[in-house]
């Protein structure tokens, strides 16, 4: 029987003929995600009957009960950077070899995030509702340029974020404890910070840019949003779990920071009824961050090609 490959991720549709291309030259068959949505764990592990022995994952779940049951899988492409939903020591006790699309939508996050940015401070989604609406509310706003952004999480996205950050005039400083690269913030006049609690309580933006690992989860809670100041816009493109969203709805209401604007969320959609969704000082978009033409492209070809180049390797281990 051919070995095949599962693709899960929805958007890999758009860029798929030369992504596919590569695959069938190798002689892999492919198999779809066609439900159009997220695969369950169930899913996963039925359509891995069929002699999967790659997988090129979006966001759907890979914890170890799901790998012990892939009989044939050897390699895991992650169709972007989050690894968050695979269970990377599982996989290596059982020789899956796992690979991540490193840097491929790094800018499309980081715009994401400097749209986010605007669009908290002049209140955008509000306003333009109001206008819709036929009313003509002048909600006032402020600039960004000259205010303090603290970026928590140096890598990939939140160096991209840093620069475009400094070309506007922002403030910019880093905290992350596992930051090295002191040229970066030489050449780009950024400082670095060593003490969370510093750049939460200094700032004026705080943009989250960093994994959700057991060790970040609720980083931002009801502590830590006590200590930002009472006009702080909070913007998370990274993951819901770093944010506590229950201490998150009691900070905007009693007006502990001014604004949140995220991309993503604890539940993807959110739940019917969640009250965080239905605060005007709580903006959401549905996980676009990486969702542009030229981050999806990148995406699709980047995993493609990790994913045959872990199942070469797979055969030289032979
Ligand atoms: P990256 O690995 O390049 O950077 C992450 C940085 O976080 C690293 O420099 C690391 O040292 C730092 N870090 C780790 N623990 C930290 C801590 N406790 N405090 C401060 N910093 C810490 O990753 P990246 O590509 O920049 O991605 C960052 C985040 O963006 C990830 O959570 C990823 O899942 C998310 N992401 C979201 C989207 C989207 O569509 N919204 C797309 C891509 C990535």
């Amino acid at each position: 029987m051919a070995e095949k490959i599962l693709i899960t991720p929805k958007s890999f549709k758009n860029y798929k003929e030369h992504a596919h291309k590569l695959l069938h030259d190798q002689g892999y068959e492919i198999i779809e995600n066609d439900s159009g949505r997220t695969l369950t764990e169930e899913e996963i592990i039925e359509a891995a009957q069929d002699n999967v022995v790659g997988i090129i994952i979006g966001v759907d779940p890979l914890p170890a009960n799901v790998l012990n049951q892939c009989k044939n899988l050897r390699a895991i492409s992650k169709y972007g950077a989050g690894m968050d939903n695979i269970d990377l020591k599982r996989a290596e006790e059982l020789g899956i070899l796992v690979k991540n699309a490193m840097g491929t939508n790094s800018i499309s996050v980081a715009e994401h995030a400097i749209g986010l940015m605007f669009a908290a401070a002049r209140h955008l989604p509000t306003v333009s509702a109001g206008v819709k609406a036929y009313g003509w509310d002048r909600t006032i706003g402020f600039e960004l340029t000259n205010k303090i952004l603290g970026i928590i999480g140096g890598g990939q996205i939140g160096k991209e974020v840093a620069k475009r950050a400094a070309g506007l005039g922002m403030k910019v400083t880093i905290y992350d404890p596992y930051f090295k690269d002191q040229e970066f913030l030489e050449k780009y006049g950024i400082h670095f910070e060593e003490e969370l609690t510093e750049v939460l309580k200094e700032s004026d933006i705080i943009s989250l840019h960093l994994p959700a690992t057991e060790q970040t989860k609720g980083l931002i809670n009801a502590e830590t949003l006590k200590l930002m100041k009472p006009t702080a816009i909070l913007i998370n493109t990274s993951r819901g779990e770093l944010v506590n969203e229950s201490a998150l709805y009691d900070a905007l209401v009693n007006h502990e920071i001014a604004v949140a604007a995220q991309d993503v969320y604890s539940s993807e959609p959110p739940k019917q009824g969640d009250p965080l969704v239905a605060l005007p000082n709580f903006i959401l978009t549905p996980h676009i961050g990486a969702y542009t033409h030229e981050g999806v492209e990148r995406m699709a070809m980047v995993s493609t090609e990790n994913l045959i180049e872990l199942l070469a390797q797979r055969e030289i281990a032979r």
